[in-house]
């Protein structure tokens, strides 16, 4: 049994709460709340003010995280870690990780007003920069949590110029203290987050939240192709090397390759054609891949498959072949006992269980080099994230706080 005395109260509870973090924005349709804005400052403010009043101690560290812990019967940890970001993309929605953090905060304010404390300590999390908007490089709330902030990161600047560092120092940040937001691991037992899905699969499935079996690795890859550009009236249609009819056979390949293997995706994204006008054949065409999976082989096997066919296409029309890939990057899978912990939690919320893999980044990829990660997803209208329109019902937050809350509850870690 959930310990909630009524999860609708819950979800009503949470869902207002998302209002009111989403208020704290730049002017501007939708919310937009960049790493080390004002906004953020505020929106961390008034984090740690609920965190305190639901029992916790709470601090913004030293990236500008948000950390609020709640203590084992012991008075200390180790920590049970739970929550997601409060950075948003610009013009987004209310509840792409704020839902995962106020979502985390009622479950600790329940327990906190019945007095229940466990052997080990709860810690909510409202991580600093998940999106990576203004500087361009993501996760460095969590990735200062796991002793991860690097020299990329200090080497970032904003559009106008601004550097880490330097904005840091403006929120009120020591630049050379960061380290100090770092987390020691026998300190964390594992870490557990709340986040709605940005995809249509619960909806279709008219689920209100499924469990993350893995965050999906990614292959990014720019494909050149170089043909010649020559007059569209002149030269026959047997007689041209025109590399956007190649480029046009690749964006099926992806389709069809990507396809063929299990929970895999894959997206051509961005199509360039030189000179790209419209009475000249085109000379040079660039595209880019963006392959996702939950399994490291399955991504690898379709892109080595893909690369095969790239070149069989080129190869016959004539054309030059160029494959830069730009990105690498492992699955990070969820723990097997965080899987089927989440699944007991789902099913004691009396809803079936569905298994989904995230090809969507969150905190848990950086979280899982310091722990066991697992992930549960609430349902959101028409799959629609980044968006003013986002949107979930009050009732399905209610399923997705009594599932995490239920999770803290019978969570069994190594502690
Ligand atoms: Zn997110």
């Amino acid at each position: 049994m959930s310990t909630y005395l009524s999860e609708a109260d819950a979800g009503k509870r949470i869902m207002s709460r998302c209002d009111e973090l989403g208020s704290i924005s730049e002017p501007g349709e939708g919310v937009t709340r960049l790493y080390l804005s004002p906004e953020h400052r505020l929106a961390a403010e008034v984090l740690v003010r609920w965190m305190q009043d639901a029992g916790m101690d709470a601090r913004i560290d030293e990236a500008g995280n948000v950390v609020g812990r709640y203590h084992s019967v012991n008075g200390g940890g180790p920590y049970l870690v739970t929550g997601s970001h409060m950075d948003s993309v610009v013009n987004a929605g209310r509840y792409d990780g704020p839902l995962g953090v106020l979502t985390s905060l009622d479950c600790v304010a329940v327990l906190g007003n019945q007095g229940r404390r466990f052997p080990f300590g709860i810690e909510v999390v409202a991580f600093a920069d998940e999106e990576g908007v203004r500087f361009r490089t993501t996760l460095a709330g969590s990735r200062a949590v796991t002793g991860r902030f690097g020299e990329d990161l200090f080497a970032a600047k904003d559009a106008n110029g601004v550097s880490l560092p330097t904005a840091m120092r403006e929120f009120g940040l020591d630049p050379a203290k960061v380290h100090l937001a770092a987390h020691l691991s026998d300190q964390v037992i594992g870490y557990v987050e709340v986040h709605i899905e940005q995809g249509p699969v619960l909806q279709a499935a008219n689920l209100p939240v499924g469990i993350v079996t893995a965050i999906s690795g990614q292959t990014r890859a720019v494909i050149k192709l170089k043909g010649a550009a020559n007059h569209a009236g002149t030269v026959p249609m047997g007689m041209r090397h025109d590399p956007l009819l190649a480029a046009s056979e690749i964006v099926l390949e992806v389709e069809r390759v990507a396809s063929s293997f299990p929970n895999t995706v894959g997206t051509v994204g961005s199509l360039k054609t030189e000179p790209g006008v419209i009475n000249v054949i085109p000379g040079d065409v660039s595209l880019t891949v963006d392959l996702r999976s939950q399994a490291d082989c399955d991504r690898n096997a379709a892109f080595a498959e893909l690369g095969a066919a790239f070149e069989l296409i080129a190869a016959r029309r004539g054309v030059r072949l160029e494959i830069d890939k730009i990105l690498d990057l492992k699955s990070c899978p969820c723990a097997p006992s965080f899987i089927s912990q989440i699944e007991s939690a789902v099913e004691g919320a009396g809803v079936r269980l569905l298994h989904l893999p995230s090809g969507a980044g969150h905190d848990g990829m950086a979280m899982s080099e310091l722990t066991d990660i697992g992930m549960i997803f609430v349902r959101c209208k028409d799959g629609i994230s980044h968006s003013p329109d986002e949107s979930v019902t009050t009732e399905d937050v209610a399923v997705g706080a009594a599932a995490l809350l239920r999770f803290i509850e019978n969570f069994q870690g190594n502690q």
